[in-house]
Order: structure tokens, then sequence, then C-alpha cells
């Protein structure tokens, strides 16, 4: 994004209103601003109304047009305490962090934190939520008191918004940490079965004196997948010459059948490390996107949250690396 359109979807986020309710068909206001600079319709905000309207066709000199849903005066959601069965769904929905309380224990607003969105009303499973009228917005008795609220609501549900968003972004990463620990964990023990297979077949019982096992330790593990499949061929070739009820036929069976394990078995590891670095990566250029965004837009608090964030990327990053670069390379 350029640093003129950067500054646009500034300008254009301020004039919103904040709930981050997604009626406008994006995932908060920053997207639609977003949007809007790249020339989507202005008309999609109902908690914005006419106001919002208004002020956006000034900003960007653009035609006024009919509002695509009607507008919305402030509202606040209301948990009926004695139906509510704590299953935390509610929480989990809100954008701002707005509801309080435990699993399977009763739930509460924060009234002055709750922007109305709605979005806590559809995931309830019991249907305990109701959408009242903002009785700060009600008790507002003239236009000076009206502003006053909505700038508060709007500077509270950016910032919340924000905060609530870097803490997932960190939750994920820390997700993503211990997913790679497990698989680090996991990847060990086949490690050492691999070796010991190489080893343990390079053994020249079948008479092979072409097939050297002396070097079968750990230099072997990064090239097993060559050396088995050597192994493989000569196995089967030597099957392909014995009788039907030879008494050795078992034992090479036997052999090539656990050698064709672990040779498929370390491609495999390999494509699994693969995959988790990339979805590293991803996740330490979104954390980079957001602590910029951050230094632009948001508070001494959010900026400290992206940086852990980022700081955890980047160490599952690493981490992801280290264990590609341990494990042996696809032939
Ligand atoms: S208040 Fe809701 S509809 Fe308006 S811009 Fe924000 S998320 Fe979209
Ligand atoms: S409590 Fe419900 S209505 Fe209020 S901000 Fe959270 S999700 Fe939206
Ligand atoms: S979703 Fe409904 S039942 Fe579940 S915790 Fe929230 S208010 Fe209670």
């Amino acid at each position: 994004m350029s640093s003129a359109n950067a500054i646009l979807v500034e300008q254009i986020d301020a004039v919103l209103p904040q709930t981050q309710c997604g009626k406008c068909g994006h995932g908060g206001c920053l997207p639609y601003a977003a949007a809007i600079a790249d020339g989507e319709a202005i008309n999609k905000c109902p908690p914005g109304g006419d106001t919002t309207l208004h002020t956006l066709a000034q900003l960007l000199q653009r035609p006024l047009e009919a509002l695509e849903q009607p507008a919305e005066a402030p509202q606040l959601a209301v948990i009926r305490e004695d139906e509510c069965i704590g299953c935390t769904k509610c929480i989990q929905a809100c954008p701002v962090d707005a509801i309080v309380g435990a699993a399977k224990q009763m739930h509460g607003v924060l009234e002055a934190e709750c922007t109305g969105c709605e979005l806590c009303v559809e995931p309830c499973p019991v249907d305990c939520i109701d959408i009242i009228a903002h009785p700060q917005w009600q008790a507002a008795h003239d236009e000076l008191a009206r502003q006053r609220y909505l700038n508060a609501r709007a500077a509270n549900g950016r910032a919340r918004h924000r905060a609530r968003n870097a803490r997932l972004e960190a939750r994920k990463a820390a997700l993503t940490d211990k997913r790679m620990a497990r698989l680090k964990q996991r990847l060990s023990p086949a490690k050492a079965d691999s070796r010991a297979v190489t080893s343990t077949t390079g053994t020249p019982a079948d008479g092979s004196p072409t097939v050297s096992t002396t070097g079968a330790t750990a230099s072997a593990a990064t090239s097993s997948s060559s050396r088995n499949s050597a192994l493989i061929a000569r196995l089967q070739h030597k099957l392909s010459r014995l009788a039907a009820e030879d008494p050795k036929r078992h034992e090479l069976e036997q052999r090539l059948s656990d050698l064709q394990q672990s040779t498929h078995a370390v491609p495999q590891q390999t494509r699994q490390l693969k995959m988790a670095l990339a979805a590293a990566e991803q996740r330490r250029r979104l954390a980079e996107r957001h602590l910029q965004h951050c230094y632009r837009q948001a508070g001494p608090d959010e900026i400290d949250a992206a940086k852990q964030a980022l700081e955890q990327a980047r160490s599952t990053e690493q981490a992801a690396r280290a264990a590609l670069e341990q494990s042996p390379s696809l032939d």
C-alpha cells in the first residue's frame, strides 16, 4: 500500500463508527476503510448512518447515495443472566472484548465497552442476549452529549478491537510454537529408526558385496533415502532370483518391507516441515504488517503487543527452519 493510500485509509477509518459489526460486509471498520479507498461504495455502514455517509462523501468528493441498509442508533447487548449456561460462545464472537465470564459461569456485558455490534447474539445457543438502545445514548439530551458518546465509543471500539487482534495473533503464534515442538518430538524417534534400519539392512548377510554399512550413522541420516533406494533395488533383484520355497525368502521380504517404510517416511516428514515453515513465514509476514500498522495508528500498548507477537512469530519461524535443516532432505 502506498503511503498516500495508507493516509487516505486512516482518514476514512477515522470517520467510521468502529462498532466492528461487519454489516458493511468486511471484518471490521479498518478493512472497510481500505475497501472504500480502493473504490468501494460509501453507503454500507448502518451504525454510521447518514452522518457518516455525508462525511465520507465530502472527504472523498463522491456523490451521495442512499444507505444500503437502514441507519441504526447506538445499541447495547444485555445478557439475561439467569438463562446463561456459560458456554463462552459470545465471548469468542465479541470483537471488542466487552463480555466477561468464565466457562460454565454466568456472563455479563461491560456496558461502557459494548459497541452494540450484535455479533454475540447469533452464536448464543440459548438465545439469552437482548439488544437494547444504549442507555448512555438515550441519556444524551443534546447534540454535544451525543457526539461525545459517539467519539468515546469509536475510540474504545478501535483500540479494543486492535488489542484483541494482537492478542489473537500472539495466541496463534504460541500455538504454532507448540505444534512445531510436537512435530520435532515426533520426528526424532523416526529419524533414529531410519538410521537403525539402514544400519541393519546394510549388513551383508545376503552376501551383497557392494553396499557399505560402515557409514550408516549420523551422515547416513542425510543420505539414507538414496542409500535405501539402492538397497531396495538390490533386494528386489535378489528376491526375483529366489525360488518361491527358498527359506531365505521370508527374511529378505521382511527386510525389504522395513526398508521401504523407512524410505517413504523421510520425504513425508520433510514435506510436513516445509509446510510448517511456509506457515510460520506467512505468520511472521502478517505480524510485521500488523506492527507497521500499529506504528501508524495505534497506541503504545498495542504496539507492545504487536512487537511481542512479531517476536513470537520470528522464533517460531526460526524453530521451523532449524527443524527443516536438521531433517533428511528429499532426494
Ligand atoms: S461500523 Fe460496522 S458497518 Fe460500519 S464500517 Fe464498521 S464494521 Fe462496517
Ligand atoms: S457484547 Fe455483543 S453487541 Fe456488545 S460489542 Fe460484544 S459482541 Fe457486540
Ligand atoms: S453465548 Fe449465551 S449462553 Fe453462552 S455464555 Fe454467552 S450469553 Fe451465556
